[in-house]
Order: C-alpha cells, then structure tokens, then sequence
C-alpha cells in the first residue's frame, strides 16, 4: 500500500541509530515499517559475547558515573526533559513507523518521559539523601541508612510501549548512579536508541547506556547473568522465566506483566463519560495496552443503554493508517499479533459469543489491522475469557449486585488494572479497593493512577512483582547500606556488674524507653 514515510525516517537517519547495536556476527533483523510490511532498516543482532561486552563498558563508566554529584547527574536529566520535547515529532514518528500505532496514541507515549523526569529530578535529593535513625542505645548510638548504586541494571522493553518503557525505566535506574544495558524488542527498537542517543546529547557518559538486540530467549540469559537488577516489561510467561533465572542469581527485579483488567460500573455513573472511557479502555493503543480494559461488567439497570451507545460509538471511530492525528485507531503491531487476536475472537464465536460490532481483520487499512470488537457471551472456556488478548477485542458482562461485580472483577489470575465508574465517588472508591488490583482507576481507565508519578505502579497475582513510580521506583535500582555509629562502646555488661544485675538494667531500661515513646 501506498504511504508516504514521515520525512525524518530517513535511512541515514536509522542507520546511525541501530549503529549503536554491538553485533559482532554480522546477523541482522529486518526491522519493518508496520503499515506497509516495508523493510525499514536491518537491526543488528548481538552475540552473548558482545552482550558482555556491553555490560564490561557500562559499568567501566558507571564507576565515575555513581561518584558524580546528584546535583550534577541531575542536570542531564533537566537537559534530556527538554531535548524530548523538542524533538517530539521525530520521536513521534518513529514510535509510528515502528509499532503502527495512531500517532495520537505515539504522541501521548512521548510524555510519559517528562513526567517520570521532571518527577524524580524533583524527588531524588530528598529519597536518595542519607537518613539518619536512632541506634538502640539513646545519645551515644545511631544508623545511617545510605544508598549505594546496584551496577548495571538490564532493562527488557516490549513492543507495545517502547519508547516509554525503554526510557521512563532507565532515568530512575541512572540517577540513582547505575549504568544500563537495555534490550529493546527487536520489532521497535528505533525510538529507544533514539532517546539514548537524545541522553548522551543531554550529556549522559558515553557508553554507560548500552542497547542490544536480539530475540529474547537468545539475549535474556546473558543479559540476566551479568546484570546487578532486572527491569522487564511484558508477559506474564516471559515474567516467570526472568524471575527464574534473577532468583537463581540472587539479584533482585521488578516484573511488570500482562493483565486481563476489568472495568465496573455502577447504576450511578455518568453514561457520557462512561462511554467515552470504554471507548479509550477498550481501543486505546488498539487495545495494546497492558492496563487496557478487556472485561466489562455493566449494571443491569443502565445496561442495554450502555451497550447501543457503546456499540455506535465504536462503529463511529476512525481507523487507518496515517502519520498524522485523523486516525483515532491504528493498527496491531504485527501481522502475527493480528492473527492471534484473531484466534481469540475465531475460538469464542466458536463456542457461542455473539459479535456486536467488528469481529474482523481490516486488511484495506493495512497488513495488521483489526476491527474494534464487542462482544457479548464470553465465557471463561473461551480464549478471550481468560487470556490476555491484547487487542482491540472487549467482552460485555451484566451484573445486578455490587458483591457480585466485585466477585466477577477478582475472577481472574491476573491483578494489574481495574476501572470503576460512579456518581457517588466514595462508594465508587470503597467498590474500587474491593477488587484485587495493583491499580484502580475511580471513573477513569488508567491514566490517572499510571501518571500519578508519586505513587508505585505495579500488578498483583499475576500481573508482576515491584512496582514503577513513587519512591519506591527509584530506591528498588539501589542497595541500603546501614552504618551504624557507636559514639562511645558502652555494649554489654560494664566492668565489674554481675552478668544477672546487667540483664534486669537492661530490661528497665527497655520498659523505661518504651514509656517514654523512644521505641
Ligand atoms: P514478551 O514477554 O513476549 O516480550 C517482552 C520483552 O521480553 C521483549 O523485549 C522480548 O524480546 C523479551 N523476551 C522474550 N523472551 C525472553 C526471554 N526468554 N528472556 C529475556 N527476554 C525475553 O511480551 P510482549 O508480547 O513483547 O509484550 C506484551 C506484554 O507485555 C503483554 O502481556 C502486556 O500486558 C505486557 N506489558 C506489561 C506492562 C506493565 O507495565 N505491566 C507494560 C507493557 C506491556
């Protein structure tokens, strides 16, 4: 098909970013344009060895990089927030051209980085500050909780957000003093070299970020075995293997997974806004989000309202693929991905859901375009009612009871978003902290909890281990080291006191600390 490349996708322009990528084989990727199926450029791919290289280099820089004050490790991030804003529209195009999604959606992408920081540069002195506590004898004793850089921390992006993911998890990782070895997923590499080459323009050290390519299960396990933390984004399958393989090795990570996030609501709610949510949950990012809405459960009440007016609100969205902001919906990111979003739909027609809207491929907009689709009469037998299906393919459910809601939210082994729309905020909210869920969203889907940077954003059960975000999102790229101080040695029994007489000073001493509120 026909469409005109955004002019700053130029070859020379790709060939110097994936030049960053050690490959010492000489084997390369062919990394496509996802509206066309065009080759855009061959991806280098890196051998185990180039991968340890890329470690050795890092954490030769990050040496100096963990003596450099906060202050000044902050001044790069200051400059990196600006250079993202002003070369949005390349950045933009390439999230585009890479993943095939509306340029709305790539847009929105770019600003998560800003967000993440303009909060940590904010934020950082204050959590990465020594802090001083009471040691356990008053006045003479105290403890120094400092922070110590981990290393090199390895980053694993997927596809669906990667620039996003590739870089929002990197700037926590560095300011706290580490180095990084990011591996993108092959199919969208470009916008995080991209933004790495944008980092070392803000005046980022050389060589203390790395980016290797390569297919994960060839990558992972050198990237895991010489890293100090893992970072890694994406499926909960792919989670397991990497939580595997880091607790083998005693390093820690923060696994951030797949979810199948319901959304509930309540006879109360506000139709409109309602309506506009489900639209932006179910085929936001073409339902490749992994907080996106693929369960909905509607009281009975506002139900077949709800569903007419969600049903012609889907049919009225504008799909296609173009590199300007006309299309409210792109495409998948891969002719694979559409087939498998397929096969959900395909199995649960089969075994009697019924289509209210969409329900087939697109193939007039594109070689991986998937119609937004509604369906009524999933059931937890079917594919699409328990897997995540990651597409633009939403199940709707009634309910009559809010314990039967709840009930139907919690029915899942994943814990990674849910969505609750009411007039009544607290009971919406009080209905919202029922449901078992990293996150809840109160009359939104998930943009509210997720750019709330203060907060740690994570998923429970299945949905991951750690979280993003808040203080904890920069303290987990960090080792606590506890200095304790003794002013004066006056441990254990003093010269001359009976062992027995030492042991009843101790325990009044205890009671009178306790009295006094000092532990
Ligand atoms: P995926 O697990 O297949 O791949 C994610 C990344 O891991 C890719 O870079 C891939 O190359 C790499 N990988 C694959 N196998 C590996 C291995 N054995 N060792 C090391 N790395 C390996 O996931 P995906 O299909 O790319 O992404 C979609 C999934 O990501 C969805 O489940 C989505 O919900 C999830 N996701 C979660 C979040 C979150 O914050 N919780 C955010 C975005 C996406």
């Amino acid at each position: 098909m026909s469409i005109k490349r955004p002019a700053s996708v130029t070859d020379e322009f790709l060939n110097r970013l994936v030049s960053r990528v050690p490959s010492t084989s000489g084997g390369t990727w062919k990394l496509t344009e996802v509206y066309t199926g065009e080759v855009l450029v061959e991806l280098p791919q890196s051998t185990p060895e180039d991968i340890e290289r890329a470690f050795e280099t890092s954490r030769k820089a990050q040496q100096e990089w963990a003596q450099w004050p906060l202050k000044k490790r902050l001044k790069v991030f200051k400059k990196f927030h600006s250079l993202v804003l002003k070369h949005n529209e390349t950045i933009v195009d390439l999230i585009q051209v890479e993943s095939g999604k509306a340029r709305r959606m790539a847009f929105e992408e770019t600003l998560d980085i800003p967000m993440v920081a303009g909060y940590y540069i904010k934020r950082a002195p204050k959590v990465l500050a020594d802090k001083k506590h009471a040691g356990p004898v008053p006045v003479v004793s105290s403890s120094l909780e400092t922070r110590q850089p981990k290393g090199v921390v390895g980053i694993i992006a997927p596809w669906n957000f990667p620039f996003a993911t590739g870089i929002s998890d990197s700037i926590p990782a560095l300011i706290a003093g580490n180095g990084v070895v990011v591996k993108p997923d092959n199919k969208t590499a470009l916008s995080p070299l991209y933004g790495i080459e944008l980092m070392e323009k803000a005046g980022l050290p050389k060589g203390l970020v790395q980016v290797v390519c390569g297919e994960g299960p060839d990558v992972g396990p050198t990237l895991i075995d010489n890293a100090n933390y893992v970072m890694f984004t994406g499926s909960t399958n792919t989670g397991r293997v990497i939580g595997e393989r880091a607790g083998r090795n005693l390093i820690g990570c923060c696994l951030e997974l797949g979810g199948k996030n319901p959304m509930i609501v309540l006879p109360d709610a506000n139709l409109d806004d309602v309506v506009k949510g489900a639209i932006f949950g179910a085929f936001g990012n073409t339902g490749q989000i992994c907080m996106h809405i693929e369960r909905m459960y509607i009281h009975d009440s506002i139900y077949d309202t709800f569903r007419d007016r969600f049903v012609a609100a889907a049919e009225a969205l504008k799909v296609g693929a173009a590199y300007d902001f006309e299309p409210e919906v792109g495409s998948l990111v891969s002719v694979d991905h559409k087939n498998r979003v397929a096969s959900h739909v395909e199995d649960a027609i089969a075994k009697g859901a019924k289509v209210l809207t969409g329900g087939r491929e697109l193939p007039e907009a594109g070689p991986a375009f998937f119609a937004p689709t509604i369906l009524e009469g999933v059931t937890k037998d079917m594919l699409a009612g328990v897997g995540e299906t990651f597409g633009p393919v939403v199940a709707l459910h009634r309910f009559s009871t809010e314990d039967e809601a709840v009930a139907l939210a919690n029915d899942t082994d994943y814990g990674l978003n849910a969505s609750v729309w009411g007039g009544d905020l607290d009971n919406a909210i009080r209905v919202g902290r029922r449901i078992q869920s990293g996150n809840v969203n109160i009359n939104d889907i998930l943009a509210t909890a997720y750019a709330s940077k203060g907060t740690p954003s994570g998923g429970v059960k299945q949905s991951g281990v750690g979280a993003r975000h808040g203080d904890q999102g920069l303290l987990k790229y960090t080792d606590c080291q506890n200095v304790g101080i003794l002013k004066k040695q006056v441990m254990g029994a003093p010269e001359g006191v009976p062992f027995e007489d030492n042991v009843k000073q101790q325990i009044i001493g205890l009671r009178v600390m306790r009295k006094l509120g000092i532990r």
